[in-house]
């Protein structure tokens, strides 16, 4: 399935939650959640709250969908693996997205948004424990070392990003040293400690896959 490259703006507005999907804007007066802009389309059912229980469930795996950048087929095979995994599945399915290399390049402000973020990955600037690593859905584990590469310090979106972000610290599950441009993933975080993301409802979407 092809990536989504419309307006992603409509995304939220869909959804009528700030999924954050781009950057220092998602943060200004020119957000359309912000300025209260109506949901794109004609379904006064959405409109009124009166979707059905499958159309909750929908929109609720598309809004996690939609916050990590991921397509239909990638994110059901997330799901498989979060299935297979011994625990809650919903807690597992959040502990595998919040692994994800693009993520945890976002997360540690190397990068405004998760786009971004796939970008700065894809373009081979980041590396995982010294090596070069440019698989966005790479996962990463307890104690590895997510920098950037020697050669692409002088970025200018990285800096940007460390500068405007970088105030607001990270996850208490990472570590940066915004100097050294280099992180770490301390350990996987727990579902609570998401709080970011404590409104997405994950059972819902176990109940969608389990239909
Ligand atoms: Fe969503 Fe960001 Fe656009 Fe606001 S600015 S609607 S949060 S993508």
């Amino acid at each position: 399935m092809a990536r989504y490259t419309g307006p992603v703006c409509r995304l939220c507005r869909a959804e009528q939650k700030k999924l954050m999907l781009k950057g220092d804007r998602c943060k200004s007066d020119k957000c359309a959640i912000n300025k209260k802009r109506p949901a794109p389309g004609k379904d006064p059912k959405a409109r009124a709250g009166k979707r059905s229980d499958y159309g909750v469930q929908l929109r609720e795996k598309q809004k996690l969908k939609r916050i990590y950048g991921m397509q239909e087929k990638q994110f059901s095979l997330f799901f498989e693996r979060a299935l297979r995994m011994t625990g809650i599945t919903g807690e597992n399915l959040f502990v595998l997205l919040e692994r994800r290399l693009d993520n945890v390049v976002y997360r540690l402000r190397f990068a405004s948004s998760r786009s971004q973020a796939r970008q700065v990955v894809l373009h081979g600037h980041i590396t995982v424990n010294g090596k070069r690593v440019n698989v966005p859905s790479y996962l990463v584990k307890a104690e590895d070392e997510i920098g950037i590469g020697e050669t692409s310090k002088g970025l200018v979106i990285v800096k940007d990003a460390l500068k405007e972000f970088g105030k607001a610290g990270v996850m208490p599950w990472l570590q940066l040293d915004p100097d050294a441009m280099k992180g770490k993933f301390l350990a996987s975080p727990r579902r609570s400690d998401i709080t970011d993301l404590a409104d997405i409802k994950e059972q819902m979407i176990v109940e969608l896959y389990s239909k």
